[in-house]
């Protein structure tokens, strides 16, 4: 039988779906099709449900069963137009993916009338059976109710799935105690905490300012690869990365696949792709190559965070069914390749005023700049104190291959701010011990606002190395993977970001207390700030060694692993950050720093049967079948009297292939072993460990380099793997 590696590669030239973009299908035109909008729901609802429904959104009021009725029937009656039979709420559960459970409109009535209906109450409550989504120990298995709740803040839209189409409503997810078991429910509260935070000191420069969301632009990297070699690969259809394959011959180095023409069959399934998006109202706005050979990126306009957030959650979601029909798989993993670029997850994150003041945007007046220099050293004071806990918010098995790999962010956090910004905070800096007096009026007066931009603009100054880089108007939190929701950074950001203003609130105001004008009280709580967290400020190459060590001299923390720097989530420290917060209770971040450090036991603990599997089933036998050939070339060649020199190669392959072949059988087994041991231990934490330690560290690259090595030793037409070139080049 061929193997289903020929038969993938056969294939490829007929798995090209042509994708005809209709000309109806103008971005504007097709742009929230399937979003219930306020303006959508001005069609279907009453005045009265209308004004209910848009308090609650812009203003994050309750909506009672009464009006939920209303709005419910509203929602139908749109859906029902457009074809749609089921409803679902949509939710993002601890897994990081988003969960549906079906239910039609369809119901009958107590004398067995079909009807279709939407109560209020299906609209805002369903107690999906929640016993297998991870709960970290908060829900004893007895009882497997929790309770979704919807979330108008997230407009309610269409999913279609071939011909199927569901009303999908955004809901949060939570015990039916209480305790939040998704990952909106903290990032809400979290955009709460930093609102509350941010409006009391933007009261000191503009009483006008009642609300301030948290924005969020992320930027999306992913491979795309054909289905048919990716379903030849055990390790990808498991895992999403290749565990073994060597490097082609041809990888990055021609860095010829970098913004260069997108590949007609991926440029396909991108348009595919962004109609589909379009239609959910997520506003992509770029696309382009990557990197690395068939990497590349998409990006939105920024939006308000929540939303942001669901629409990357869809967008991740959307993208994977997409690809189906173009016979392709996205991959979202952090590193998918190794020796090739990983993919991640860019977090643009800034804050914008209901008065439509972007917080992190220099200002043009001296009381705007001040009033940027505010949240700007405020940033940089909340990831100076909370670096661990920013740490151990992008930690996953899968973003462990790629922080500090020398292609991605280290995993010591940084923060970039450019020359010019750094020359300012040095000015303020220097005047320690000074006292501000009116005429500091004139620092104020830097023209901040014209030649940042000026500079950000000048690629020189665009430091790619910083996993915390300022970019103008905004800070990019990079070190975020690509497979990641951007709920756990963001929750962590937000939070740690009101804690600090709440704090630089009370500084300020009890100099203002003592006597202090506001402005000079302000500067002095900025220059401290400036003095407190300049450590963590870091202009240079973050990929390089010296900076490893330039760090340790500085006291940055630099936790390479996930088991270890999840520590950050069980400090006392985060315990009293989150509950004066109102963000966690010890409960709640207790059983998720549990259900991470299980599903890092678990990532770890997939791919090491895989691997176990692959070597011992798939490459091991062919690297067995080469070596009978060799034997028998050997033979034929001794029987017909030549001499040694004749087969003295086959004679050092054949030595070599069985030292490969006996170090993968060994180590495999060793590995087993290892397992074992760790499986038994009863603490997650020490078992993380033990799977980091004992088991990724000391087995998978050993067991790699040499069923790498027969790769390249081995009959091409008995190696059972798709290999790199092929992954990578052919579509
Ligand atoms: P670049 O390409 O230089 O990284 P862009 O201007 O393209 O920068 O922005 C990258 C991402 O940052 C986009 O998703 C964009 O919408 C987002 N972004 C821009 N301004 C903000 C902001 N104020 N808050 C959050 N995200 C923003
Ligand atoms: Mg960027």
């Amino acid at each position: 039988m061929e193997s289903l590696r020929f038969t993938a590669i056969k294939n490829i030239g007929s798995n090209s779906v042509s994708y005809e973009v209709k000309s109806s299908e103008k971005v504007t035109t097709i742009f929230n099709e399937n979003v219930f909008t306020l303006k959508t729901a001005r069609h279907y609802l009453t005045d009265e449900a209308y004004k209910s429904l848009t308090a609650s959104v812009k203003g994050g009021k309750k909506i009672d069963r009464a009006m939920g009725s209303n709005i419910a029937n509203g929602l139908k009656a749109w859906a029902e137009e457009k074809g749609v039979t089921h409803f679902t709420h949509w939710f993002q559960p601890l897994t990081g993916l988003s969960a549906e459970k079906h239910d039609s409109f369809f119901t009958l009535k107590g004398d067995g009338t079909p009807i279709q209906e939407f109560e209020g109450a299906a609209l805002i409550q369903q107690e999906p059976d929640a016993s297998s989504f991870p709960s970290g120990g908060l829900r004893a298995t007895f009882e497997a109710r929790g309770y979704t709740a919807w979330d108008p803040s997230s407009p309610a839209f269409i999913m279609e799935i071939g011909e199927g189409r569901t009303l999908c409503i955004p809901t949060i997810f939570v015990s039916y105690t209480g305790e939040s078991l998704d990952t909106k429910t903290p990032l809400l509260k979290a955009c709460v905490a930093l609102d509350k935070a941010a409006v009391d000191v933007c009261q000191y420069f503009d009483k006008n300012v009642t609300k301030v969301n948290a924005t969020l632009g992320w930027e999306q990297e992913y491979f795309v690869i054909d289905a048919g070699l990716a379903k030849a690969r055990p390790d990808l259809v498991l895992t999403g990365r290749t565990v073994f394959g060597h490097a082609p011959a041809k990888g990055q180095q021609l860095e010829d696949h970098y913004f260069g023409a997108i590949p007609e069959r991926v440029y396909a399934y991108m348009r595919d792709l962004e109609g589909e998006c379009y239609k959910l109202g997520i506003p992509l706005r770029t696309r382009h190559n990557e990197v690395a050979p068939a990497q590349f990126e998409c990006a939105p306009i920024f939006e308000e965070m929540n939303l942001a957030v669901d629409h990357n959650t869809l967008l991740m979601d959307v993208m994977t069914r997409v690809a189906k029909r173009h016979n392709l798989v996205v991959l979202l993993h952090e590193k998918p390749f190794a020796g090739i670029n990983g993919s991640g997850k860019h977090n643009n994150w800034s804050m914008s005023t209901d008065t439509g003041v972007n917080l992190l945007a220099p200002g043009k007046t001296p009381k705007t700049n001040l009033m940027f220099l505010t949240f700007f050293v405020n940033t940089i004071k909340a990831v100076h104190d909370y670096s661990e806990l920013i740490r151990a918010s992008i930690a996953s098995a899968s973003n462990d291959h790629r922080l500090g790999a020398n292609e991605a962010p280290p995993a010591i956090i940084s923060i970039f701010t450019g020359k010019f910004l750094t020359d300012v905070l040095n000015q303020i800096e220097s005047r320690v011990g000074d006292s501000f007096d009116e005429t500091d009026e004139a620092m104020l007066k830097l023209d901040i606002h014209k030649s940042i931009p000026e500079l950000m603009l000048d690629n020189t100054d665009r430091n790619r190395t910083s996993p915390f880089a300022f970019t103008g108007n905004k800070f990019e939190f990079r070190a975020v993977g690509s497979s990641a929701n951007c709920a756990g950074p963001m929750t962590v950001l937000n939070t740690v970001m009101a804690e600090t203003l709440k704090k630089f609130k009370a500084e300020v105001d009890a100099l203002i207390e003592k006597g202090d004008k506001k402005e000079v009280a302000i500067l002095h709580v900025i220059q401290k700030y400036i003095v407190e967290s300049k450590k963590v400020l870091f202009e240079g190459d973050g990929y390089s060694d010296e900076w490893e060590k330039e760090a340790e001299k500085r006291g940055l923390p630099n936790v390479k692993t996930t088991p270890v720097s999840l520590d950050a989530y069980a400090a006392d420290k985060a315990k009293k950050l989150f509950e004066d917060n109102n963000i966690y209770n010890h409960l709640e971040l207790e059983a998720r720093h549990e259900i991470m450090l299980e599903e890092y036991i678990k990532k770890v603990q997939i791919e090491a049967r895989v691997m176990g599997e692959i070597a011992s089933t798939q490459i091991l036998p062919a690297a067995l079948k080469f070596q009978n050939t060799l034997i028998e070339n050997i033979r034929g060649l001794k029987e017909a009297g030549l001499s040694e020199a004749a087969y003295h190669s086959q004679k050092k392959t054949l030595e070599s292939i069985s030292t490969h072949i006996n170090a993968i059988a060994s180590n495999v087994e060793a590995m087993i072993e290892a397992r074992k041991k760790a499986n038994d231990l009863s603490d997650t934490r020490a078992k993380a460990i033990a799977y980091c330690d004992e088991i990724k560290a000391k087995y998978f690259d050993v067991i790699r380099y040499h069923a790498d090595k027969l790769e390249l030793m081995i009959d091409d037409t008995l190696w059972p793997l798709p290999k790199y070139r092929e992954l990578l080049f052919l579509r």
